[in-house]
């Protein structure tokens, strides 16, 4: 299994997630409200947002992420001042993925930034499921809800391990010394109910 490869819509951003990010990560389908938000701020409703409102995401250690191409086009937004960190690359408003502050082992990439929309099931298995269903923007179908109780043990042990396993570095998004590789946009004021 090779390396899986990460383009934004207009190429300049470029890197790859390791190969071993399929066995070690875990897919699943956000449509919380924040997540909805950071796509509306982008303008990319339609392209990253499923009927649902929900977003595909991919959670893994944030050091099997590399960016080989177009790094000073990353730029960051915060929904508030205790936010997560939602990266995006700012020449085509390509979301690329949430992470904690620095010293945080995981990110949440997001499928736009994932160039293998044809194989990605094959890839990396299906989807775990929706999540935070509650903010979905029309009912999810039963069968597509994952149990957030359950992913959240799940992602709760594994970014335990991740931390001592020392998966948050390098990252690509933070200097040595914590801070973000760009002043991250604050949006002060509460996001619009979408
Ligand atoms: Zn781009
Ligand atoms: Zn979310």
């Amino acid at each position: 299994m090779s390396d899986i490869n990460l383009k934004c819509a207009c190429g300049t951003v470029q890197g790859k997630v390791s190969s071993s990010s399929s066995k070690i990560g875990t897919r699943i389908t956000c449509c919380c409200n924040d997540c909805q938000a950071f796509a509306h701020y982008l303008g990319q409703d339609e392209s990253v947002l499923d009927q649902y409102g929900g977003t595909d995401i991919l959670q893994i250690p944030v050091s099997f992420l590399t960016i080989s191409e177009g790094k000073t086009e990353i730029a960051c937004v915060r929904l508030s001042s205790k936010g997560m960190y939602r990266w995006y690359a700012k020449c085509c408003n390509t979301p690329i993925g949430n992470t904690f502050s620095a010293g945080g082992p995981f990110i949440g990439v997001i499928h736009s930034f994932l160039d293998n929309a044809k194989t990605r099931d094959a890839d990396l298995g299906k989807s775990r499921g929706h999540v935070l269903t509650k903010f979905a923007i029309t009912p999810v179908l039963e069968n597509l809800k994952a149990s957030s109780l359950s992913i959240n043990l799940t992602m709760i042990t594994k970014i335990l391990s991740w931390k001592l396993k020392g998966l948050s570095k390098p990252s690509e998004f933070f200097n040595n010394d914590g801070k973000p590789i760009c002043e991250p946009q604050v949006l002060e004021q509460k996001h619009p109910k979408i």
